[in-house]
Parts: C-alpha cells; structure tokens; sequence
C-alpha cells in the first residue's frame, strides 16, 4: 500500500468516526469499504456510504471550518459513480451542498 492509498483510508476512518458510525438502518458498523469521497473541497465533503448488509445507503457531508455533519438516507438508485457524474456538474462549494440535496430529495420524491 502506497502512502497516497493510506491517506485515503486514514480520511475515510476519520470520516466513519466523526460522520457515521454505523448503518441507521441495520447497526452494521461500516468500514472503510463502505464509504466513498464523493467530493472533496476546501469548504467541505461530500461522502456516500453505503451499507453491505442491508444496501442501504446514506450521503453525508462533513464541513470542515465548521465541524459541521449532516446526514440524509438515499432510497434511490445511485451508486457512488453515478453521483460522481451528478455532483461534477457543478463545483461544489459550501453554499450550493444545500442546493445539491435539495436536488436529491427531490429525485427521491421522484423515484419512490
Ligand atoms: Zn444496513
């Protein structure tokens, strides 16, 4: 394991100690494999988790300058790299992570 691929485990842990613990759903305890980094900028990261057990899956975003997590479940059918495509539509900043899941949560009222 290079010292680049250790990085991203070490920020991923940290993400699973400060963000989410746990699957909401089930109890699962994550690990490093559930997660992804969406998006990751100076104001903040977005992160996708998804669990292995019950395939539930949660975004998340984590603030930086604010210590700030806020947490909301998907009930639709992303995966990790379709929200890559989704979210590099447009560059996301502090003010516009609201925008981006104002717009997931109405796909999501959409496709339930
Ligand atoms: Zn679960």
């Amino acid at each position: 394991m290079d010292s680049f691929d250790n990085a991203i485990l070490q920020r991923k842990q940290f993400f699973i100690d400060s963000v989410a613990k746990f699957c909401d759903k089930c109890g699962t305890p994550y690990t490093v494999d559930d997660l992804n980094i969406v998006q990751s900028t100076g104001a903040g990261t977005i992160i996708h988790f998804s669990c292995r057990n019950c395939k539930a899956k949660h975004v998340a975003s984590f603030v930086g300058p604010l210590g700030m997590t806020q947490r909301m479940p998907v009930n639709i059918d992303l995966d990790s790299s379709e929200m890559k495509r989704f979210m590099s539509k447009k560059e996301v900043s502090k003010e516009n992570l609201l925008d981006v899941y104002e717009e997931l949560k109405s796909r999501k009222t959409i496709t339930v």
